[in-house]
């Protein structure tokens, strides 16, 4: 056990290196402080590296995952992060991203029990039953991913309603939140425009990009 962890410091090691070698300074300049534009809110899953898939650096990113990239206004966790991002880091962008094929949305989807996750996904399945119709009507192999962005989109809103972004709003300071999917197959983002600047951006901004959604499947 010991031996596989070693592999992972000595990489650290090399990767600290080569870093600094390249971009001399790099880690004391980032000790001052941290400027990240943006938070991305993602799932925990593995494949979905959220600095990696944008080739973003430390310090340019501010993450918040967790399984199936849910956002609930009743989280601590999440909301601390999306409030310490918005009021002292002054990001100007938030990226709710989901990915193709997640395991937390097919178990949310077939209602698999797969323990106490079971608990944390009744959000997406609550995500499926506003949707239930739509979903069934879809060929089988279509309907998790088209679950995966529709989860998007809600959490996406979601984020939007919460106290941290209505009050950043209502005070006049620039955030736009987005909603985005990955595609496990290709490695690619897509935006799913649901882009939202204001109050009054957000439901006409998740009618469109849920429109978006049922004609790309249709
Ligand atoms: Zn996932």
């Amino acid at each position: 056990m010991s031996n596989e962890l070693q592999e992972l410091l000595d990489s650290n090691k090399r990767w600290a290196a080569t870093t600094e070698e390249r971009e001399p300074g790099f880690f004391s300049r980032l000790l001052k402080q941290q400027t990240p534009q943006y938070l991305w809110i993602g799932c925990a899953d593995s494949r979905v590296p959220a600095n990696e898939l944008v080739d973003l650096l430390p310090g340019e990113l501010f993450v918040h995952r967790n399984v199936a990239n849910v956002v609930v206004h009743s989280d601590l966790n999440c909301l601390s992060v999306m409030q310490f991002a918005v009021d002292h880091l002054k990001v100007k962008h938030i990226i709710v991203v989901g990915h193709s094929n997640c395991g937390g949305v097919h178990a949310a989807l077939t209602d698999a029990r797969v323990g106490l996750v079971s608990n944390w996904i009744r959000h997406v399945q609550d995500v499926r039953n506003e949707h239930q119709d739509w979903i069934d009507s879809l060929p089988d192999a279509r309907r998790v991913d088209a679950l995966c962005e529709l989860n998007v989109l809600a959490q996406a809103r979601n984020a939007c309603q919460t106290t941290v972004v209505q009050d950043a709003w209502a005070r006049g300071q620039e955030i736009v939140v987005h909603g985005w999917v990955y595609g496990l197959h290709n490695g690619l983002l897509e935006d799913l425009q649901i882009t939202a600047g204001s109050h009054d951006d957000v439901a006409p901004a998740y009618r469109r990009a849920l429109a978006a959604v049922k004609k790309r499947y249709a």
